[in-house]
């Protein structure tokens, strides 16, 4: 399934936004929409770019995609200067209107300051509560917001000082870009479970990127410098990189699922090509759960990885039995029931001569609600395949995500209820596997899950969160959902 599919038919949990930052370069708008378009993956509902030309802030932020409003040269003219930050947005906080829209840019006593965030604090709500009784007025309905009130209500001097005071009172897994008129500041949670990296672009000196993923560098002609370190703070400016550790040393938890599902292909997270690790993800699937077949199928786009690993560890042949169509959009898909119940028809179709008569391993990256693996099994089987086993490249799905992944509530999850027969009968396959939690771990070059000490977050998988989730846990039915889901 690709991310592109995002929509209401799409059985995937969904990346919450992409962050990308530019310092001392020519067209800084330019460059950060295509840095923005190779990220449109981790966010479609809507985007944004802030610039600072030496004098004054610009802006300018839209509904939809990069392409929708950037691809306008007069709307890059109107953001001159070689410095800018900019976002794609996954709208789960807050409705997707224009004001919740970021970068968010607020005037400070110290002047202008730009704010774009990926990610989600688990403390926002409360937060919130006490800003708002302090006084401050909220103008949109983003958690996002909460960092610009606590920058402002700071009693330190420097931008930085407000900034690492702000960091410390919110708690949360975020990776944060923000541009004032002095600096371009990177930001990573304390956990680093969501990804940001520094990269250095132009031939002359002091020209420097921030991005979610890798991706985003090759298609400004950036080169990669390092991974920004869980807890790190970097503050770029004329005098280079200057890095700040204000948190106390603790195990990175970065989020499993980015190498599962999330990151593009051809990015490298915390120094793993994010390709190469989906294929030993399908291949240890392969030794976990092998089962005598004609054929290795990847549901696409982002099951081919793992299929391919599949294939390569089984020795069985690997084939497209799944076509995708490229060029179907949600709002085709939307409008009657009728048409929504197609909706993987549109998206899919069987390759009939690679699928007849043939014993199919279809590999899919993850199971949610089950609808899509329960279309797909169908279609593969109305195109008259012998038998279909299913294997997926992570572990059961059984807990919702409160770090900045838009996943269903735990009551939707099919694996949070269902045992592995009953999720068997209701996608309708002759098998279903997933990868194990230590086979996961052993594909990403560990011996296995430490369960007194994971090197990943998968709380999704075992409803292990690293990061406590106060406003949830303040909720009392939802503190009676959570407890009721320890595993
Ligand atoms: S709960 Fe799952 S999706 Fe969310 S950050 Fe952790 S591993 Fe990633």
């Amino acid at each position: 399934m690709s991310h592109a599919d995002a929509g209401p038919d799409d059985d995937h949990p969904h990346e919450e936004c992409g962050v990308i930052g530019v310092w001392n370069v020519a067209d800084a708008a330019a460059l950060t929409a295509l840095g923005l378009h190779a990220l449109q993956h981790r966010g479609q509902e809507a985007t944004g770019i802030v610039t600072f030309d030496g004098a004054r802030f610009h802006s300018h932020r839209g509904l939809g995609l990069v392409g929708d409003n950037f691809s306008d040269a007069r709307v890059i003219a109107r953001l001159p200067g070689t410095r800018a930050i900019g976002h794609n947005r996954y709208a789960t906080t807050g409705e997707t209107i224009l004001r919740n829209v970021q970068p968010l840019f607020a005037d400070f006593e110290f002047g202008g300051l730009a704010v774009g965030h990926n990610g989600n604090l688990t403390n926002a709500q409360a937060l919130r509560r006490a800003l708002v009784r302090r006084g401050c007025l909220f103008q949109s309905t983003t958690d996002s917001e909460v960092f610009i009130h606590l920058i402002a209500i700071s009693l330190y001097s420097s931008i930085t000082d407000r900034l690492i005071d702000a960091l410390k009172q919110v708690s949360g897994a975020y990776s944060l870009v923000a541009l004032s008129d002095q600096a371009l500041y990177g930001v990573r949670d304390p956990l680093g479970v969501r990804p940001l990296i520094l990269g250095r672009i132009g031939g002359g000196p002091g020209g420097w990127v921030l991005a979610s993923e890798t991706c985003a560098l090759e298609i400004v002609g950036a080169e990669f410098v390092r991974d920004i370190e869980p807890g790190e703070i970097v503050v770029i400016n004329d005098a280079g990189v200057h890095s700040i550790k204000p948190f106390s040393r603790q195990n990175s938890r970065f989020c499993v699922f980015e190498y599962i599902y999330f990151a593009r292909p051809d990015s490298v997270m915390d120094g793993m090509a994010v390709y190469e690790a989906r294929k030993r993800i399908g291949a240890e699937l392969a030794r976990e759960s092998r089962v005598p077949a004609d054929v290795i199928v990847p549901v696409p786009d982002s099951g081919v990885p793992a299929a391919m690993g599949y294939a390569l560890e089984s020795g069985i042949e690997f084939e497209l039995g799944i076509i995708r169509n490229h060029y179907i959009g949600r709002t085709f898909i939307e409008p009657t029931d009728q048409i929504r119940n197609l909706g993987v028809k549109l998206k899919h179709s069987a390759n009939r001569g690679v699928l007849a008569g043939k014993r199919v391993v279809l590999v899919d990256d993850s199971i949610v609600r089950g609808t899509t693996s329960r279309k797909i099994v169908e279609m593969v089987r109305a195109a008259g395949a012998a038998e279909v086993h299913m294997r997926i490249s992570s572990p059961p799905t059984t807990h919702s995500c409160f770090y900045g992944i838009d996943t269903p509530e735990r009551d939707q999850l099919l694996a949070a209820h269902h045992d592995l027969a009953q999720m068997t009968e209701l996608i309708g396959a002759d098998s279903l596997a997933f990868i194990s939690l230590d086979g996961l771990y052993r594909a990403l070059g560990k011996p296995g899950r430490d369960p007194a000490s994971p090197a990943y977050c998968d709380a999704c998988f075992t409803g292990s969160y690293p990061i406590a989730l106060s406003d949830h846990d303040a909720a009392p039915e939802r503190q009676l959902s959570l407890l009721a889901s320890a595993p």
